[in-house]
C-alpha cells in the first residue's frame, strides 16, 4: 500500500462512513480478532457492521464485542444484506479471495461498487481492489493491523479491547508465538498490547483452558487415527462424521488437532482429514515444516491455499478415498519433502 493510498484512506476515513468488515469463512481467531480491533478503532465515528459468512468458535466468543456488531450473513441474511447494500467502504480481513466467503455471501460482496480495503498476509491475492496491504511474511492480519493503525498514526487509539482482540489473533496464527512467522517486531507489538491492557495470562487460558469432556475425547479419537508415512516424513488424521457425532462435535473442536501429528519426531507434512455429510466433502487441514510448501500442495491438488506452512483444501470424493488420493500424490514429492530443511 503506498503513501498516497495511505492518504486516501486517512481522507475517506476522516469523514463518518457506512462500514463493512468481513472476515473469511468460518473464522478463526486471526479473522475475528482482526475484525473485531477494526471494529472498536472505527466505531467511534462510523456506522460500523462486522459481516462473518458465518458463526465462529465458542472459545472466541468471550472476546470483546457489542450487540449486534456482528450479523451472520448465514443465519441473519436480510439485515446482512442491508448492511451491505448502505456500505461505503469494505474491509476485507485475513482472506484474499472472494470465493472464501462462500457462494451465496460472494455474489452479494461483489455487487458492492464502493471502496475495498484489503488486509490480509495470505499468499497469491486475487486482484480485487487497488486499496491491498498484503504481505505474506507477517504473522498474522492482527499485526497488519497494528502496522496498518501505525500507518494511520491511530496506534496512541488503542484501548484494552483493540488490544485483546489484537493478541488473540497474533497469539492463534503464532501457534503462541512458536511458528517462524513470530519476529522480534512480532513480541515488540505483544508487549505494547499487554502495555495497553491486553490481559495475556488470562486470554491464554480463555483460549486454551476451555476444552469440554467432548472435545478432549474426540482429540483422543483424532490421537488413535493418527497414521504415519515414515518413507515421506508425513503422518495424517482422519475423523469421519461418525465420530464427530460420538464426541458431540462442535464449531471449533477440531482446531489445531494437526499440529499433533505434525509434532512427531522427524515429521515435516501433517495433515487432518475431518468428514462433512452436510456439505458433502472432506475438509482438509495441512500443515508443514520447512521448505515444503502445503500452500502449493492444496492448490495443485485439493482446490485450497493458504501460507507455506499452514494450509487448507477440500474434496468432494468420500473419506477413504481422499486419503487414498492424498496418499497417492506423496511418491511425486518424495524428492522435496526428504530435501526440507528440518530434520
Ligand atoms: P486451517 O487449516 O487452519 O483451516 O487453515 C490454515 C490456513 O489456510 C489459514 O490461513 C486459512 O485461512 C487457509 N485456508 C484454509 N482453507 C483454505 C481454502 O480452502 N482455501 C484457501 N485459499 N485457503 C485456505
Ligand atoms: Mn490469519
Amino acid at each position: 500500500m503506498t503513501n498516497t493510498q495511505i492518504s486516501e484512506i486517512k481522507d475517506l476515513l476522516s469523514t463518518p462512513q457506512n462500514i463493512v468488515i468481513i472476515p473469511h469463512k468460518n473464522p478463526d481467531g486471526d479473522a475475528i480478532g482482526s475484525s473485531l480491533a477494526l471494529y472498536h478503532y472505527l466505531k467511534d465515528k462510523h456506522a460500523v457492521t462486522i459481516v462473518s459468512p458465518n458463526d465462529y468458535p465458542e472459545f472466541l466468543k468471550w472476546l470483546p464485542s457489542d450487540k449486534n456488531a456482528i450479523r451472520f450473513f448465514d443465519k441473519q441474511n436480510k439485515q446482512s444484506k442491508r448492511v451491505l447494500e448502505k456500505a461505503t467502504i469494505v474491509f476485507l480481513l485475513d482472506f484474499n479471495a472472494l470465493h472464501r466467503l462462500g457462494s451465496d455471501m460472494e455474489k452479494s460482496v461483489k455487487k458492492f461498487d464502493g471502496t475495498f480495503i484489503m488486509i490480509d498476509h495470505h499468499q497469491q491475492p486475487d486482484p480485487i481492489t487497488e486499496y491491498i496491504y498484503s504481505d505474506t511474511s507477517v504473522c498474522s492480519t492482527c499485526q497488519m493491523v497494528y502496522h496498518f493503525l501505525e500507518k494511520l498514526d491511530a496506534v496512541n487509539k488503542v484501548d484494552a479491547d483493540i488490544a485483546t482482540c489484537l493478541y488473540v489473533g497474533i497469539m492463534t496464527d503464532t501457534g503462541s508465538f512458536r511458528f517462524p512467522s513470530t519476529t522480534s517486531t512480532t513480541h515488540r507489538i505483544i508487549a505494547d498490547l499487554i502495555d495497553k491492557g491486553a490481559d495475556n495470562a488470562q486470554i491464554h487460558n480463555n483460549v486454551y483452558d476451555v476444552n469440554s469432556y467432548g472435545r478432549l475425547q474426540l482429540l483422543g479419537k483424532a490421537l488413535s487415527n493418527l497414521k504415519v508415512e515414515t518413507e515421506f516424513r508425513t503422518s495424517y488424521i482422519t475423523l469421519s462424521q461418525a465420530e464427530l457425532d460420538e464426541f458431540d462435535f462442535q464449531k471449533g473442536d477440531t482446531e489445531g488437532v494437526v499440529n499433533y501429528a505434525l509434532s512427531l519426531d522427524g515429521i515435516i507434512f501433517a495433515a487432518i482429514f475431518i468428514e462433512d455429510v452436510e456439505q458433502k466433502i472432506i475438509k482438509m487441514s495441512l500443515r508443514s515444516k520447512g521448505a515444503f510448501s502445503v500452500n502449493q500442495f492444496a492448490r495443485n491438488h485439493f482446490n485450497g491455499g493458504g501460507h507455506d506452512n499452514a494450509a487448507g483444501g477440500r474434496s468432494e470424493m468420500t473419506l477413504e478415498e481422499t486419503v487414498n488420493n492424498f496418499l497417492s500424490l506423496l511418491p511425486t514429492y518424495k524428492t522435496e519433502l526428504l530435501r526440507s530443511d528440518e530434520v
